[in-house]
């Protein structure tokens, strides 16, 4: 199997190509085709497996067959947010999807504490499709108002085990509790606690399950 034969569109194929991989990894063979068909999920993946790419590809393809929102400052609005537990895992999935978005024209930025806020605010300001996050710093944002996120319409938690280890859940309740109800969610973790299936269960609809 290929990357084309997943439906991929070209643009993120070649985007692909140029980071050197040939063949879809397991996960990315069971989680693309169930995130292009709109479906929620739930993914048991370690680091490693190359679950990153497994969520960033169909989500870039989604938006960039959909149509751009507004957000209420006036530009582009979250469509898509992913939420990680540390600064150093949010940097690197925004770096991924910069690199598989590189052919589309999306816009992306990346949030997360330990770090001047106006920067961020500004990226904000500009206009962003996909935004990565940690839980407190984007809680920090939205209660100063710099955020509108009316229009997310997929949602990410990555390593989700990690984000209640760390003490999140309430802060992950809460960015939840701003979200529409109606959008995709996927909810991807190296483990499954009692803790990490009542998120995934008051979370996900009718979620496809994929353990690699
Ligand atoms: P992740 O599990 O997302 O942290 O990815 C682990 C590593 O695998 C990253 O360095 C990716 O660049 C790489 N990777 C992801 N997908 C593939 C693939 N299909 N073929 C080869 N390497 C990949």
């Amino acid at each position: 199997m290929n990357f084309e034969e997943l439906n991929l569109a070209p643009a993120i194929v070649q985007a692909v190509r140029e980071q050197g991989y040939e063949t879809p990894t397991p996960i990315q063979r069971e989680a693309i085709p169930a995130v292009l068909s709109g479906r929620d999920l739930l993914a048991g993946a370690q680091t490693g497996t190359g679950k990153t790419a497994a969520f960033t590809l169909p989500l870039l393809q989604r938006l960039s067959q959909g149509e751009r929102a507004t957000s209420r400052f006036g530009g582009v609005g979250v469509r898509a947010l992913v939420l990680t537990p540390t600064r150093e895992l949010a940097a690197q999935v925004e770096e991924s999807v910069r690199t598989y978005g590189k052919h589309l024209s999306l816009n992306s930025t990346v949030v997360f504490g330990g770090v001047g806020m106006n920067p961020q605010i500004n990226a904000l300001k500009k206009g962003v499709d996909v935004l990565v996050a940690t839980p407190g710093r984007l809680l920090d944002l939205q209660d100063q108002g710099f955020l509108d996120l009316s229009a997310v319409q997929v949602l990410v938690l990555d390593e989700a085990d990690r984000m209640l280890d760390m003490g999140f859940i309430h802060d992950v309740k809460k960015v939840l509790a701003l979200l529409p109800r109606d959008k995709q969610s996927l909810l991807f973790s190296a483990t499954f606690s009692d803790d990490i299936r009542e998120l995934a269960n008051s979370l996900l609809r009718d979620p496809q399950s994929i353990q690699v």
